[in-house]
């Protein structure tokens, strides 16, 4: 395999304490950002990503020569992993159970990243607690041929039915093509619960609005639509998480947004590891109050759902 690096072969470097090998490795073939550049991109949002990582079994996407030269998810330990990785036994749902990764502080963090790792993508539970979901996520997957207007839209209705229903909801950018919406929960109910609610709430808009969503798998049926994948809520199921990078052209990372960002012209990819630190710095966290906004699924939700 072809080594693209930029600059003179580099010796080792350290960040974080993590030793990264072949640092001047160029990562994303489009631009010059090399392995150094991500091992401290990380360094840099640390306090930003690792509460939205912190304890929930991980799914990570590796591409250990560069995002260009093939990736891949890994969910299970590997021999080679360094200590500051943890460990958790989760079920699968299959009456199996399977050890998973978690990260819990930089050193961990980083040395993912000295292990290839470009995408961190989390469950939507706690390794303490992996059957009791603790947020809900509507995965708006657009069709190729849909202008980013519709998705925008389309993001807009998910909140406005959201809260008609009382929940509030927040916004980020995957990085790739679509958006996701995030309901967090207060732990208690199963996968099960949290699945058909979130499956109610897609057939609803899907019944209601037929000619910008859908809720079918099939690929053909999707033309012109808008997929609201609501199997991201499932036992195991991942989504990738916020601040964490894309392995994909423009080294894009996924990124909160204030519902009012959507407005300003804000796409999917609009972030990116280049232009988030000036973000960080200038812009409030639009999810200050994801935390303390933790909410029930109530019965009274429930038949709004049924009723539909
Ligand atoms: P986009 O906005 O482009 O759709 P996305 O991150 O939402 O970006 P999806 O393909 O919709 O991408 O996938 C949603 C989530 O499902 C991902 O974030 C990831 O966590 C998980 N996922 C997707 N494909 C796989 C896969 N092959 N293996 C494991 N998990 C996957
Ligand atoms: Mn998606
Ligand atoms: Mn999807």
């Amino acid at each position: 395999v072809e080594q693209r690096t930029k600059g003179p072969a580099r010796t080792d470097d350290v960040v974080a304490g993590v030793t990264i090998t072949h640092p001047s490795r160029i990562v994303y073939a489009e631009g010059d950002l090399t392995k150094l550049d991500l091992a401290r991109y990380y360094e840099r949002v640390a306090n930003h990503i690792l509460p939205h990582l912190k304890n929930r079994p991980l799914s990570l996407v590796r591409c250990p020569q560069g995002a260009t030269h093939g990736c891949f998810f890994q969910k299970h330990l590997g021999d080679a992993l360094p200590d500051s990785v943890n460990a958790v036994t989760v079920p699968t749902g299959d009456g199996e159970s399977a050890t998973y990764m978690m990260v819990n502080d930089l050193e961990a963090l980083i040395s993912l990243v000295q292990f290839g790792v470009m995408e961190f993508h989390t469950w939507g539970a706690r390794g303490n607690a992996p059957t009791q979901p603790d947020r809900l996520i509507f995965d708006l997957d657009p069709a190729p041929d849909v202008p980013w207007a519709r998705v925008r839209e389309a993001a807009q209705l998910t909140r406005g039915f959201l809260e008609e229903l009382g929940l509030r909801s927040f916004l980020k950018t995957t990085g790739g093509k679509g958006l996701h919406v995030e309901v967090p929960l207060v732990r208690g109910p199963g996968w099960n619960e949290a699945k058909a609610f979130a499956r109610g709430v897609a057939e609803h808009l899907a019944a209601e609005i037929p000619q910008r969503f859908t809720t079918k798998l099939a690929k053909s049926r999707r033309g012109g639509k808008i997929f609201i994948d609501y199997l991201r809520n499932s036992l195991g199921a991942t989504a990738v998480a916020a601040f964490s990078t894309r392995a994909r052209p423009g080294a894009p990372v996924a990124t909160p947004l204030f519902w009012e960002e959507l407005d300003h012209g804000i796409e999917s990819a609009h972030f990116n590891i280049d232009n988030l630190a000036a973000r960080l710095r200038d812009t409030d966290d639009p999810w200050a109050e994801y935390d303390s906004s933790r909410q029930r699924l109530t019965t009274a939700m429930r038949d709004v759902l049924t009723d539909a």
